[in-house]
């Protein structure tokens, strides 16, 4: 996955929140370099790549919930 420019990276290895904003990553900022770094097939792959990752990092987090943070966004009719 890319690195994104704005600094709103996610702090893999503790919960996942904005290291810049300190929301759920990926936050808006985050969202939006996301959208402007990878195509929609490039973005589902990295944002499924980031969910596994996390899933590790937080396990008590349901997986509906991730699924909702990380790819629900991703789909094209989610706006
Ligand atoms: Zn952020």
């Amino acid at each position: 996955m890319c690195t994104p420019r704005t600094g709103h990276d996610p702090a893999r290895k503790i919960d996942w929140d904005c290291l810049a904003c300190g929301r759920p990553w990926p936050c808006d900022p985050a969202r939006e370099d996301l959208l402007t770094t990878h195509d929609a097939v490039q973005l589902r792959i990295a944002m499924w790549d980031a969910l596994e990752e996390a899933a590790r990092i937080l396990p008590h987090t349901p997986a509906a919930e991730l699924f909702e943070r990380f790819l629900h966004w991703t789909e094209p009719a989610a706006g």
